[in-house]
């Protein structure tokens, strides 16, 4: 058993001043406030958190990579990259595959298929591709980009077997409403993204099924008078979370407040992270495509001195949440939600995204500057 005392609590959408929280095994068990932690279990692992942070473990359901290595590289590329993004205090992670043939994708959906099984931390795979649009496609190789069909669908559900958490796709595509359906029917969670839908069949997707927005804003058309476009659409609806990659560059600070301000617990701050996350700057490979970091931006190489698209994120989660304290100027306890609670509910996750009695015993403490100084997963220190 561990007990967490003298903390800052950020569950729920509250704060609790002097909380403390007792985790047994893989389970949080008890809560409180003040100095009876002494009295509900005396044995116990002790931890006095000082008036640090406290919030449940941060939830990832968007990201490629980091330290170096690609979820798309094998079983040792995913445990490199976990490792960087749980020190940072994400727990669980969904783990994003970049465009690929459908036989080299569905071979690396079996690959995560076996992770998942065996690794309680892993939550499965987003296919980010290849049902994408050409126009925007971001840091995917155009000539891997295809319609769906019913054959590649079932490759990749059966390849992945029932470890496919999400799907990333174009709804516009010949046959992409049918395919919204057919993910959705197979209890996949579809993302709208890379995508030239506009406000209308971004509508007919979420009425096929659909329930997300893929980073929103980036690799899609924008917000115009006329034409509302995929983030009015999404902000609309109560039954749809939008992904915001909140790392100063891919949305501005006061556009990701505006989101907050519209979509209330419908905002999940993901990171899109590549290798490059919690690495050095310098040259890397995107799904194949050649891509140099600077400063921490990545960018696809287009022979320009400042480069071509933005190529995913050098994100951390508690960076993004530290983002969005200081610069979106965000409630803590709306900021936190945004890390933990929203993806837990995007992904139907019941047991993840809070420190109640009954959740997963996963938290992560944080000094007033969001440097992590512990995590929990799983009921196991991590650091
Ligand atoms: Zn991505």
């Amino acid at each position: 058993m561990t007990v967490i005392h003298s903390a800052r609590l950020v569950t729920d959408a509250q704060v609790t001043e002097n909380a403390w929280v007792q985790m047994t095994d893989a389970v949080v068990t008890a809560t409180g406030i003040g100095d009876d932690w002494r009295r509900a279990a005396p044995d116990d692992d002790v931890v006095d958190a000082a008036g640090a942070w406290l919030t449940p473990g941060f939830i990832d359901i968007h990201g490629h990579g980091g330290g170096a290595a690609a979820y798309d590289d094998g079983r040792e590329a995913v445990a490199t990259a976990v490792a960087v993004h749980r020190a940072h205090g994400t727990t669980r992670s969904v783990l994003s595959l970049v465009t690929a043939s459908v036989a080299d994708l569905a071979q690396r959906a079996a690959m995560i298929a076996e992770l998942t099984a065996s690794d309680p931390l892993i939550l499965g795979s987003h296919l980010e591709g290849p049902f994408l649009d050409v126009g925007h496609k971001g840091a995917h190789t155009a000539d891997l980009l295809v319609a769906p069909t019913r054959d590649d669908i079932e490759t990749l559900l059966s390849a992945a077997d029932g470890s496919l958490r999400q799907i990333t796709l174009a709804p516009e595509l010949d046959g992409g409403l049918d395919a919204v359906r057919a993910f959705s029917d197979a209890g996949v969670r579809v993302a709208v993204g890379h995508t030239d839908a506009d406000y209308e069949t971004t509508l007919a997707a979420f009425d096929a099924g659909a329930t997300l927005l893929t980073h929103a804003f980036n690799a899609m058309n924008g917000i115009h008078h006329r034409a509302p476009g995929p983030v009015i659409a999404a902000l609309g609806r109560d039954d749809v979370t939008l992904e915001v990659i909140n790392d100063g560059t891919h949305v501005h600070a006061d556009v990701v407040r505006m989101l907050f301000g519209e979509a209330p617990g419908r905002i999940a701050l993901i990171t899109d992270a590549m290798a490059a996350a919690g690495a050095a700057d310098g040259a890397y490979t995107l799904g194949g495509l050649d891509v140099t970091v600077r400063d921490g931006v990545a960018r696809l190489d287009d022979g320009s001195e400042t480069g071509g698209s933005i190529a995913g994120s050098t994100l951390l989660l508690d960076e993004a949440l530290r983002r969005a304290v200081t610069d979106v100027r965000l409630p803590i306890e709306q900021a936190v939600d945004a890390v933990t609670g929203a993806p837990a509910r995007a992904l139907g996750l019941t047991e993840l995204g809070s420190l109640r009695p009954g959740f997963a015993a996963d938290a992560v403490l944080l000094s007033s500057e969001f440097d992590v100084l512990g995590v929990w997963a799983d009921g196991n220190r991590l650091r």
